[in-house]
C-alpha cells in the first residue's frame, strides 16, 4: 500500500482528497502542521509527502525526507518557489505539481478583490450590518475606460486580462515570453515593464516568484506608478517589497492594494490568530490602511479548484507509482 503524509492540511483539503482517493485507494495521513526542518522527521515510513504553498522544502528537509525513504514530493499547488529543486534532484527525489487547476478561480478572486477595493465593499458591508446606510466616503471609480497592466500572461494572467477587458478596460501586458498571437486576437498590447508601471490604473500580478520577479514592486517601480493606481496581487507575496508599499501608501503615492498573498505569510496565513498579538509590524501597518484589502491566500479556494487539485495530485502519484512519464514533473 502506497503511504502518503499530507502536511498543512485543513478540512477542505481532507474533504476533497478523501473523495478523490476513493478511486485510488492510497493510504493517506493528514497532518495539520507544516512540513519544515522541525517536522520532517514525521515523514518516516511514507513513500511520498504532499505539501502546499507555505511548507518549507529546504535542502535540510529534503535530506531528512530522503533518509526516511520518501521518494516523491507532491505539490498540491502550481508554484514551487518553496522547494529547493537542486537539493531534490541531488537526493533523487521527484517533485510533481498541479500546473493548472482552475486559473479562473484565481483570476475571479483577483477581480473580487479589485471591485471590493475600488467600490469599498468591506466598509459598506460593515456599515449596513450595523444598520448604517450612510454612503459618505464610499465613492468608487468606474473601471470602464481605465488601463489594466497584467504582469505575467500565463494561464491566470490570460483569464484576468480577458475578464478586465470585459469591463471595458484597456489591457497592457508584460511577460518575457509574450503570447503575441493571443494579444493581437484580443486587442491587448505588450509593453516594457516601465511602461506597464507608468500607465496602469490597475496593476495585477500573475508571474511566478523567481529571483527576477522578487520585489518587482519596489520603491523605484512604485515611484513610476500613478498616485491613484491600485495593485492586485494573487501571485506570491515576494513580488512586492511590502515595506516600500507601506511607504507609498502612507505618502499617498499609490491608490491602494488588494492582496491575497504576503511575503511573510508563512507565519500567519491559514491560522486563526485573532486572540494573539501580531508580531509583524509591516503586516499590522498594512491592516490599518482603509485602502488595503487582504485575504489569506484563498484565491484557489473554490470547489472546482479543490476537486481538480485532488484529482491531478493523486494522478501524479499514480503515474509515479506505475513508472509512467510524469507530465507534471517540476
Ligand atoms: P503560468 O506558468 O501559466 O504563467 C506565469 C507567467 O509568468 C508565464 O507567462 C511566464 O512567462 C511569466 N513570467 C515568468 N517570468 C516572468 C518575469 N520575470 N516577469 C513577468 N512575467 C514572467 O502560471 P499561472 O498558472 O498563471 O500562475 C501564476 C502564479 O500565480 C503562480 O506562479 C503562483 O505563484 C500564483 N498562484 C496563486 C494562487 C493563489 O491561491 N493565490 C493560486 C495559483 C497560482
Amino acid at each position: 500500500m502506497v503511504k502518503v503524509a499530507f502536511y498543512d492540511t485543513r478540512s477542505y483539503d481532507k474533504e476533497a482528497f478523501c473523495k478523490a482517493n476513493e478511486k485510488f485507494g492510497f493510504a493517506i495521513d493528514y497532518f495539520d502542521f507544516k512540513l519544515d526542518s522541525t517536522t520532517a522527521i514525521t515523514s518516516k515510513g511514507y513513500d511520498a509527502v504532499c505539501v502546499f504553498v507555505n511548507d518549507e522544502i529546504s535542502s535540510e528537509v529534503i535530506s531528512t525526507l530522503a533518509s526516511n525513504g520518501v521518494k516523491l514530493i507532491i505539490l498540491r499547488c502550481a508554484g514551487f518557489n518553496n522547494v529547493d529543486l537542486h537539493a531534490a534532484a541531488e537526493a533523487n527525489l521527484t517533485v510533481v505539481r498541479v500546473p493548472a487547476y482552475s486559473p479562473h478561480a484565481v483570476a475571479e478572486h483577483g477581480v473580487a478583490l479589485l471591485l471590493s477595493l475600488t467600490r469599498r465593499i468591506p466598509q459598506a458591508y460593515l456599515r449596513t450590518k450595523t444598520i448604517n446606510f450612510n454612503i459618505e466616503g464610499l465613492t468608487g471609480r468606474d473601471l470602464y475606460g481605465l488601463t489594466a497592466g497584467v504582469f505575467g500572461t500565463g494561464r491566470i494572467g490570460h483569464c484576468m486580462a480577458e475578464i478586465l477587458s470585459g469591463f471595458g478596460m484597456k489591457i497592457l501586458c508584460y511577460d518575457p515570453f509574450p503570447n503575441k498571437a493571443w494579444a493581437e486576437e484580443k486587442g491587448f498590447t505588450y509593453v516594457d515593464k516601465e511602461t506597464l508601471f507608468r500607465e496602469s490604473d490597475v496593476l495585477t500580478l500573475h508571474s511566478p516568484l523567481t529571483p527576477e520577479t522578487k520585489h518587482v514592486v519596489n520603491e523605484e517601480s512604485l515611484k513610476l506608478m500613478k498616485n491613484d493606481a491600485v495593485i492586485i496581487n494573487t501571485s506570491r507575496g515576494g513580488l512586492i517589497h511590502t515595506k516600500a508599499l507601506v511607504h507609498a501608501l502612507k505618502h499617498k503615492e499609490i491608490g491602494g492594494a488588494a492582496l491575497d498573498v504576503y511575503e511573510e505569510e508563512a507565519s500567519f496565513f491559514f491560522k486563526d490568530l485573532s486572540a494573539t498579538v501580531i508580531t509583524d509590524d509591516v503586516l499590522a501597518r498594512m491592516l490599518t490602511f482603509p485602502n488595503v484589502l487582504i485575504t489569506g491566500h484563498q484565491a484557489f479556494l473554490t470547489t472546482t479548484a479543490l476537486s481538480n487539485i485532488a484529482d491531478v495530485s493523486l494522478n501524479n502519484l499514480k503515474d509515479f507509482v506505475e513508472g509512467k512519464e510524469l507530465k507534471n514533473k517540476v
